[in-house]
């Protein structure tokens, strides 16, 4: 997980505008550290931190003269009885322990690099044994009498929205090189590219100038991050286009991401059958067919990667063809529907399960990048075909998922106009006017 500066937490909610033009107008390097400063949104209940009490603050004060904690790291190979005997526990408290249903289960799992407390008494006596399950969820069992009690002590997550925004340059040509010039985790870059995959090729077509920028959930516990949730609001800037997504969560209690005049944002086919943290580098279409030594026709898509990269389907549809011959080497073609075709070829193997009438879900994974057939190196090479028809994947029209329903637009668009104006604002640039925090109008 990324370590983020504290610091951030506490900046406030006053200072987000300004922290957002200081970050569009510095260089790059202190960039880093102001583009992802956290706002609060008012939709989002932001409980104040409650520092977890400690645990017997009040035992302490009452019986115990003195008491010690200490925490332990479970070491690879260790179980309760093993962490007690080597910290000089006794076996009879620790069976007690175990006689409590609830501490019995949880200690069974206890996994390495996690850490247990025990609290004990200047002569040794085991008072409390505290066992930090995550960053929300403590165990705390506590001695009484002979005996003990085990008690869950859940922490108040606080929820902050933090704000990143980052632009493809040269030195940072990728989405992922992008993201992490912004501060962003791995995790968000990926949920990021989630969102647009239906739109963009991140493998092919971002281009120096493409921005983005989103919001998106980090919680804490104690004013520490433990971990982020969803993206909550996103555009993208790509090759002079600009696409929006806002996550809404349905009647039904569903999430995903619309645009903002609801449409969702998933389509019938993602661009890259290869995940663009995969791609190496660019084919030239035009280039001489480096066994033919001329200009072959080309009617696809070539993603360079590494040879065993997974490949998946493009879209839901039924295996028509596995097959190895000389030209193509290992090669898949999925139909999908009456009027789609993808093929994909030059793998190394074929996944399991893939053969032809078998059924495939969009973004399975079919085979693995490979260079069988006339290929120097491996790639992959995707064609996608309408009504039988080489066409450009990028430009053809296709049909579009379900938007919102009519009887739920008004909810919809109330739940997403305060998450869009705040993006709006922090970002700078701004949704398209419509669909933006002026909700009157829907249907233009
Ligand atoms: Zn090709």
């Amino acid at each position: 997980m990324e370590a983020y500066p504290k610091s951030h937490v506490k900046a406030a909610v006053i200072l987000t505008c300004v922290v957002t033009l200081v970050a569009l107008t510095l260089p790059a390097q202190e960039n880093e550290a102001l583009s992802k400063s956290p706002v609060s949104l008012d939709l989002i209940p932001v409980p104040a931190a409650e520092a977890m009490p400690l645990p017997n603050a009040e035992a302490e004060s009452i019986s115990a003269p003195t008491t010690q904690w200490r925490e332990v790291t479970v070491q690879s190979g260790d179980s309760l009885a093993l962490l007690f005997k080597r910290n000089g526990l006794s076996a009879a408290d620790l069976q007690h322990i175990l006689e409590l249903s609830e501490p019995e289960k949880a200690l069974k799992k206890i996994l390495p690099g996690q850490t247990l407390g025990f609290q004990t008494t200047s002569s040794g006596q085991l008072m409390a044994v505290r066992y930090k399950k995550n960053a929300l969820d403590t165990l705390l069992i506590q001695r009484e009498g002979d005996k003990f009690r085990a008690d869950w002590q859940f922490a108040t997550p606080e929820i902050l929205l933090a704000y990143a925004s980052a632009e493809i340059t040269r030195e940072r040509p990728s989405l992922y090189h992008a993201g992490k010039g912004a501060g962003m985790s791995d995790n968000v870059i990926m949920k990021l590219a989630n969102i647009f995959q239906w739109d963009i090729s991140f493998a092919l077509d971002l281009r120096e100038g493409d921005r983005f920028s989103l919001m998106y959930e980090e919680i804490y516990v104690d004013g520490e991050l433990v971990k982020e949730g969803d993206i909550v609001a996103a555009n993208f800037q790509n090759m002079g286009r600009k696409h929006n997504a806002v996550r809404y969560t349905d009647i039904t209690g569903r999430s995903d991401y619309y645009t903002p005049d609801g449409m969702s944002m998933r389509k019938a086919f993602i661009r890259d059958p290869v995940h663009f943290t995969h791609i190496s580098s660019r084919f030239n279409p035009r280039r001489l067919h480096p066994i033919h030594k001329r200009v072959m026709p080309h009617r696809g898509i070539d993603y360079a990667a590494p040879q065993g990269t997974p490949v998946v389907a493009s879209g839901h549809g039924k295996v028509s063809i596995r097959r190895q011959n000389d030209a193509s080497g290992k090669y898949i073609v999925i139909q999908h529907g009456e009027q789609y075709t993808t093929k994909y070829l030059h793998l190394s193997a074929f996944a399991k399960g893939i053969k032809p009438g078998a059924t495939v879900n969009q973004g399975q994974t079919i085979g693995y990048v490979g260079a069988t057939g006339w290929a120097t190196a491996p790639h992959l090479h995707y064609e996608f075909l309408v009504n039988g028809v080489h066409r450009n994947p990028k430009t053809v029209t296709l049909p579009k998922a379900l938007p919102i329903a009519t009887d739920e637009m008004q909810r919809f668009k109330n739940s997403i106009s305060p998450v869009l104006a705040q993006l709006n604002a922090v970002s700078g640039s701004g949704f398209a006017s419509r669909g933006s925090a002026d909700s009157s109008t829907g249907g233009d």
